[in-house]
């Protein structure tokens, strides 16, 4: 397949850089592994691809790596993932997914991804979520709207609310898990139980969706 190449803006070096538009899954990954177009290559164990199905039921887009992400080279494989795949499981949504950062490098001490490392990465998650193709894209607390649709929000009020990502696909914010997991009572309106009605939103619309696919 033909390779195109866009010009991308990297503010940490004050080029224009020349990047490619990937077409292939494995091109990303590649590209991925050699990538330092930001510092945060500097320091990284290993860098973190995306895992999980091609054409997924949902896409979870979080912040960044963390310790276990980046030692395993894989996204949400540590504590908060976990929680994040037991959430999925109570609700039936854990059999067609895919989990991906919006940067795939661990910042130090987990602090949160700057504009520019943000920017330079932003490249690999749109040409990854364009070509897995989710039905429904969730989004790991504040800094993954941000990073994805641009939306500057505290997550307290962006949950819960569909947005959309390139006028095609629904995105659900939701409380990042490692958030969740701080705050673990279960009462009424406590982040958890809102949690729990976002995801059973995010349920009802995908069940909409595949009834329509299969319509159509
Ligand atoms: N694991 C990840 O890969 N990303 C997050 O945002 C949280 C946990």
């Amino acid at each position: 397949m033909i390779e195109q190449t866009r010009l991308f803006d990297c503010q940490s070096s004050n080029l224009t850089q020349k990047l490619t538009f990937y077409y292939d899954i494995e091109k990303i990954n590649r590209a991925c592994s050699n990538c330092d177009r930001c510092t945060l290559s500097q320091k990284r164990q290993q860098v973190v691809i995306g895992r999980g199905k091609i054409k997924p039921d949902s896409a979870h887009v979080g912040e960044a790596p963390g310790k276990q992400e980046d030692k395993a080279g894989q996204p949400f494989v540590g504590e908060s993932g976990m929680f994040l795949l037991k959430m999925l499981k109570a609700v039936q949504l854990d059999s067609s997914v895919y989990f991906t950062n919006i940067v795939r490098c661990r910042p130090p001490d987990n602090r949160k991804p700057t504009a520019e490392e943000i920017k330079a990465c932003q490249p690999y998650l749109i040409d990854e979520l364009r070509l897995i193709k989710p039905k429904i894209i969730i989004c790991a607390g504040a800094t993954a709207v941000a990073g994805l649709t641009g939306k500057r929000e505290s997550i307290t009020s962006l949950r819960g609310k569909w947005l959309d990502w390139e006028g095609a696909t629904a995105v659900m914010p939701l409380f990042h898990p490692a958030y969740l997991l701080r705050h673990p009572s279960l009462e009424k309106d406590s982040p958890k139980w809102q949690t729990w009605q976002d995801l059973i939103a995010v349920k009802l619309k995908l069940e909409r969706i595949i009834a329509s696919e299969i319509r159509n």
